[in-house]
Order: structure tokens, then sequence, then C-alpha cells
């Protein structure tokens, strides 16, 4: 079996065999150092130096969850960036929480451009919410012009990175990126299961602290009066946590740059490829973990042949671009060898 998904990706043998072993007791002392272990190596990775970490079992929609619930309400108005099916799961979010919103449409193979941003007045939001990289696309927003944008008009800065960490740079003190929203099963390359909110200190105190609970499971209160010492309210998904550690510990050997720039040259080899074979890749800017390939009327077929002939893995599209677009996820621990055998299997599905 050959991943290019985008989660669960490839994960590593070192992972795996932690997965296999058995499942420690969590209320100790020695859990509770490796909970804050994790907390510190992502605040490092994030760049966040006055800030928080809170975990939270579930995948990265429950905490996208938590955060529109427990920071935001009825009071506020937000924008959001919405260029795709995580784009819409925000509008969602916000609509099932009466948070009133309004977005700025990305349309599939247009680009977000800083004439859309400078139509809009600011002053009008709290909050600005973006998944940075739309997985659904590929596309990479340009965080530099959103963060002038929140910045301009005061705007608390919260961004869904889930796709985006660990593949493309991310800076959170840089860009005044006040709330990010990371999960397991993307580049991390873990087990799907928990997801991770980082918060600067003053987001915390200023948006989430103030606001009474009406959460308990998704209450990021009590996970930050938890990890205080290193807990979670409930039952974690241990496993994964543990797994965390220990990618965490090896990815900080190695640079988090690194990674990224391994993401990147993986990622530019397969669209160099692509141009070789004159299969299209949208003109958009993209993301490092994925590149989106444009296969009119046969994106279906392709995926089939390649999944149940060869055990290869990418990552179909829904709705209209279902038929349309694959998108092949350079995530996780992939080698050139399956670099080859796709580009291989790709020439001989693709009509
Ligand atoms: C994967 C992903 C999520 C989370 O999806 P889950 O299935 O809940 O893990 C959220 N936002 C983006 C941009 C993603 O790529």
């Amino acid at each position: 079996m050959k991943l290019f998904t985008l989660g669960p990706v490839a994960m590593y043998p070192e992972t795996l065999q932690i997965a296999a072993q058995q499942l420690p007791y969590f209320r100790t002392d020695e859990f509770s150092k490796i909970m804050l272990e994790n907390e510190e190596r992502l605040k490092r990775f994030l760049h966040l130096s006055n800030g928080r970490v809170v975990m939270i079992s579930g995948s990265g929609t429950a905490a996208m969850e938590a955060v529109v619930s427990c920071s935001l309400s009825n009071k506020d108005r937000v924008l959001i960036i919405n260029g795709g099916t995580f784009g819409a799961r925000f509008t969602h979010l916000c609509r099932l929480y009466h948070i009133p919103y309004d977005t700025i449409d990305v349309p599939f193979s247009e680009s977000l451009t800083p004439e859309q941003l400078e139509t809009i007045d600011g002053s009008r939001y709290t909050a600005l919410l973006v998944n940075i990289h739309e997985t659904s696309t590929g596309q990479l927003y340009s965080i530099e012009l959103l963060s002038a944008f929140a910045k301009k008009y005061g705007l608390y800065f919260i961004v869904d990175a889930i796709s985006s960490f660990g593949a493309d740079p991310y800076q959170m003190d840089q860009y005044g990126i006040d709330c990010t929203i990371l999960s397991s099963q993307k580049a991390l390359a873990l087990s799907p299961g928990i997801s991770m909110i980082a918060m600067q200190e003053s987001f915390y105190k200023e948006m989430v602290e103030p606001k009474e609970d009406h959460q308990l499971y998704l209450s990021i209160k009590e996970h930050v009066k938890n990890m205080e010492r290193g807990q979670t309210p409930n039952t974690p998904a241990v496993g994964i946590l543990l797994e965390l550690q220990d990618r965490l510990r090896r990815i900080e050997e190695q640079g988090i740059d690194v990674m990224c720039e391994e993401t990147a040259s993986r990622a530019a080899y397969f669209r160099e490829q692509m141009k070789k074979l004159g299969i299209q890749v949208p003109e958009y800017p993209l993301s490092n973990a994925l590149t989106p390939i444009l296969l009119p009327d046969q994106a279906v077929s392709v995926y089939e042949k390649l999944k149940d002939k060869y055990g290869i893995y990418v990552t179909p599209s829904g709705g209209d671009l279902k038929n349309q677009l694959l998108r092949v996820g350079h995530l996780g621990n992939q080698s050139l060898d399956d670099y080859e055998e796709l580009l291989l299997r790709l020439k001989e599905c693709v009509l």
C-alpha cells in the first residue's frame, strides 16, 4: 500500500512501533511530563513564545469546533476565507453556534487576491478565520496578505494550519497569529485522533477565559486548566500522544525547516514530472503538502485504477470536482521509489 493521501498518511516505522505497545496509565507524573514536553516543542515549532497549547482527543474538526464555540459569540462578527470544503466548515460551525459571519469566497481555480481584501471594511469584524492551506483545492493563501489585513483592523487572527504545518513555513509571532489549529494525521504522520490548539496568551485571556462554557468535552478552559499540570479533563488518546512525543523529538533533531524543505522538494519534483507528462496543475499558489492535478472526466477512473490495480492511494475530490481533480499528497514517510512507481502507474492510467 502506497499512500499519497492527506491523512492518514504513510507513517514512520518508529511511530508504528509505538502504536503497537501496551498503553500506560496516564494520571501519572511521567505522562504529565510527556504532555508538557510536547507542548514546549510545538510552541517552538510554531514560533509561539508567549502562549499555550491544548490537546483535544478528536480529529481536526473537533479543534475547529472548540475554537469557534469557546472563543467567539453572537456579539462577534467574523470574516471567513471560504475557498473550499474546509472554509465551508468554518461557516457551518458559525451557523451552528450563532456567530455572525461574512465570507470572502474564492471559487475553484481562482486565487485569493489583495483586491478582494481591499474592498472590505475590516473594522466591522472581530476575527479573521482561514484555513491557510485549503486542502480541498491545494491553494495556500498568502499569510503576509491576511496577516497585514488582520493587523490593520486589529482582528484576532485564527488559522487552521492543519494541512500546512510541517509542510510550509509557519510563524505565529511574526504574523500575529492568535490561534492555530493542528491535527495529528497530516504532516505529523501520526494516527488520527489528536488535534491541537495553540494560542497566544493574550488570545486566551481576552477571548476564551472570560466566556462562560457551554461545552463540556470541547471546553478549551477545562483543557487549559488541566494542561497546566500536563493533564487532560478526560481520558485522552494516550497512544497518539506517545506517538507525538517521538515524532516531535525526531523533528527537532532534523529541524522543522528541513522537514518543510524536504516536503517542498518532493512537491517540486512531482510538479516537474506533471509538466513533462502534460498533466495540468492549477495556477493558484500551492502548499507543499499536495499537488492537485486536473484530469477532466477521468479523475474517478484513474483514482480507482491506481487503488485497485496497484495499491496506490491518491486523494479523490468531492462535489463538482469529483471527476475533475485528484490530489497527490507529499506528506509523511514517502521515498523516491514511491514516486517512481506512482509516475509509472499514472502514465499507464491517464488517457
Ligand atoms: C484535514 C483537515 C481538517 C480536519 O479534518 P478531520 O477529518 O476532522 O481531521 C481541517 N482543516 C483542514 C484544512 C484539513 O486539511
